[in-house]
C-alpha cells in the first residue's frame, strides 16, 4: 500500500510539474512518520524514500537510532529548548524554529556537538491562533539576521502550514506569502533556497507556489491511529 502511495505522489508531483513548468527534481518528498511503525516506514524505504519526518522529540529519538545514515532526518514539530540537545546533528534540518531564544539554544548545542545545523524559520501564514510561527516579517527578519551572525547554525530557508480548508485561495495565498517573504529576504543578500510548504491536502498548490520539500504523512502512510503508539502499529 506505501509503495503505491508513494507512487500517486509521484505521479501527482509530474503533473503538476508539468502543468506549472517545473522540475520534479527540485522537489523533495518528506515522508512524515509520527505515530508510525517501522513495517511502513521500512516499506516507504524500500520504495526510495530517504527522508524522514518526525515531530516529536521522545518519538524522534526513539527511532533515530534504527535507521541507517543514509536517511535524512527532518525535525518538523514545535521544539522545547530543554530538548534541542536530542535533535541537533541528527536531524539533517530543523524546520520550526520560531525565536531567537530557541535558535540561540540549537546554536549552542551545535557547537557543542561540533556541527553546523540547518535550520528553516516556521512562518505562521495563516493566522491560526494554535499554530506555531512567527506572524511578523519583521520578526522573521531579524531572526534571519541572528542566525547569519551564529557560527553554527545554517538558515537555508522558510517552512509553513496553511489552515485546514477547503478554500484553495486562502491556502494559496499562505504559501505564496512564504515565497514572497523569502524572496524579500534574498533581495537583501540572504540566499535561503528551501520553502517547506505543503502536506497531504495541499501539496499541489503547494508545488505550484514554489515549494521545494513537501511533508506528507497521510499521503505516504495512511490515516494515523493515535489509539495506539508508533511501538505498537
Ligand atoms: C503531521 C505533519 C505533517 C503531515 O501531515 P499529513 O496531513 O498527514 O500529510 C506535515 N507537517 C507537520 C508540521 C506535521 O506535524
Amino acid at each position: 500500500m506505501v509503495t503505491h502511495n508513494i507512487n500517486i505522489v509521484r505521479d501527482k508531483i509530474a503533473d503538476v510539474c508539468t502543468l506549472c513548468g517545473r522540475n520534479p527534481a527540485d522537489i523533495k518528498i518528506i515522508a512524515v512518520s509520527k505515530n508510525t511503525g517501522l513495517s511502513l516506514i521500512n516499506q516507504a524505504i524500500s520504495a526510495g524514500i530517504k527522508d524522514l519526518g518526525e515531530n516529536k522529540a521522545q518519538e524522534f529519538s526513539e527511532k533515530f537510532p534504527l535507521f541507517s545514515d543514509e536517511i535524512n532526518w527532518h525535525f518538523i514539530g514545535h521544539l522545547q529548548r530543554n530538548k534541542v540537545k536530542y535533535i541537533v546533528g541528527k536531524a539533517g534540518i530543523i524546520h520550526s524554529v520560531d525565536s531567537i531564544k530557541l535558535a540561540e539554544e540549537i546554536n549552542l548545542q551545535a557547537a557543542r556537538a561540533g556541527v553546523v545545523q540547518t535550520i528553516l524559520i516556521e512562518v505562521k501564514t495563516s493566522g491560526e491562533a494554535e499554530k506555531f510561527g512567527l506572524t511578523d516579517n519583521s520578526a522573521v527578519v531579524n531572526l534571519a539576521k541572528f542566525c547569519s551572525t551564529s557560527k553554527n547554525l545554517n538558515l537555508a530557508g522558510l517552512m509553513t502550514m496553511a489552515p485546514l480548508t477547503d478554500d484553495e485561495k486562502i491556502i494559496a495565498k499562505c504559501f505564496s506569502d512564504l515565497r514572497k517573504l523569502k524572496e524579500e529576504l534574498n533581495s537583501t543578500g540572504f540566499k535561503l533556497s528551501e520553502l517547506s510548504m505543503g502536506m497531504t491536502n495541499d501539496y499541489e498548490i503547494a508545488i505550484k507556489e514554489g515549494a521545494t520539500m513537501l511533508r506528507l504523512g497521510t499521503a505516504i502512510f495512511g490515516e494515523r491511529d493515535y489509539s495506539k503508539s508508533w511501538k505498537e502499529q
